[in-house]
């Protein structure tokens, strides 16, 4: 479960956890919006329509991410939107259709709405968050869509507009140019919101700080994933690691720590890899069992495996999903390790190398 979140609901086969920063907005909203014209059951029901309006926005995207062929793994809801954890990177051209969709969900709910009003001869009422009340439910609704579709629409990084214009400028520019250009128009975005909401909107501030967050995040991500592209997991993997028999003891396994490099150390049986036993596996046994134990009961056996042609990319994937160790198989047959420290490393000097080739 990924650090921070409070509850999770399935929605069409897809996790969908709720960051607590997430729950804090909605507490603000429930809140502020009492006392004013409208019945106590009114402001739930907004909040519910609201509410209602972000999970749909969110099914959006998965619905989008489904029809590219590609399963999304877990949603985190942040208040800056929902974080979609994809089980491999999406192509521009798929990553383009599948940020607008979200959008595009909100503003189908608002011409619903519009739609409806009109049947009843009623015009949106654009002025209804100054006196909200019982009877301007429903545009309000509304409303608040287009200004999430609007406000997801922005052309910055981490907003579904930023994915849009990363999408849009990686047919003209390299990949990191167009992902650099939508982190920096994000940051510029954060500052300028931050500024505005400290003399006016204190909301709005604590928003630009999350998207300021975001938008590194998202820099550093996409950085890695374009790095990684095309470039298979043999030229990163370790040739040359230890490896415990499955008859060691903690005892051994603290030896080999010491003695090397290594904080991953795949378990052998023979010529067949049985288990990896990390750094925490191996000090949690140690604690809990005492050094002349056995490993076997500590290692992990379902451990990743990858293959050494497999693409790069995909391993930055399963590592940002919490594997920290990759056995690399080929024919049954162990050939190399990966893991998170030696997968940086790697991308480190594969930036300082194109660097130098660029300048
Ligand atoms: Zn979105």
């Amino acid at each position: 479960m990924s650090p921070g979140s409070v509850g999770s609901i399935r929605l069409m086969g897809v996790p969908v956890r709720v960051h607590f920063t997430f729950v804090l907005i909605l507490i603000f909203l429930a809140v502020s919006g009492i006392g004013n014209n409208q019945s106590a059951g009114n402001n739930a029901l907004f909040l519910l329509a609201l509410m209602a309006s972000v999970v749909l926005h969110e099914l959006g995207h998965a619905f989008a991410t489904s029809r590219c062929g590609i399963k999304t793994l877990e949603v985190v809801m942040y208040p800056t939107g929902g974080v979609a954890r994809l089980e491999r990177p999406a192509k521009p051209r798929e990553e383009f259709w599948i940020a607008a969709a979200g959008p595009l969900v909100n503003l189908a709910l608002a011409g619903l709405i519009v739609a409806v009003l009109y049947s009843h001869n009623r015009a949106l009422d654009f002025a209804a968050f100054e006196q909200s009340g019982d009877a301007n439910l429903a545009d309000r609704i509304a409303l608040a869509n287009l200004i999430l579709a609007g406000f997801n629409l922005l052309p910055a990084f981490p907003m579904d507009g930023g994915r849009m214009l990363r999408a849009v400028l990686s047919r003209i520019r390299s990949e990191p140019e167009a992902t650099s250009i939508a982190a920096f128009s994000g940051r510029v975005l954060a500052i300028s919101l931050g500024t505005y909401g400290l003399f006016y909107v204190p909301m709005l501030a604590l928003i630009a700080f999350f998207i300021y967050l975001g938008a590194e995040s998202e820099g550093v991500a996409s950085r890695r994933r374009s790095l990684s592209q095309g470039v298979p997991v043999r030229a990163a993997m370790m040739t040359e690691y230890r490896t415990l028999s499955h008859a060691s003891t903690f005892h051994d396994a603290a030896d080999l720590l010491l003695s090397t490099a290594q904080q991953d150390f795949p378990v052998v049986h023979g010529d067949q890899v049985i288990g990896l036993l990390s750094r925490n596996a191996l000090l949690r046994g140690m604690a809990v069992e005492g050094p002349q134990s056995y490993i076997a009961g500590f290692m992990d056996r379902e451990f990743t495996s990858v293959s050494p042609d497999t693409e790069l990319s995909v391993v930055v994937a399963l590592m940002a999903q919490g594997s920290a160790c990759l056995a690399v198989m080929q024919d049954g047959r162990m050939v190399g390790l990966l893991t998170s420290e030696n997968l940086s490393q790697f991308l480190l000097l594969r930036s300082a190398g194109l660097q130098l080739a660029e300048g």
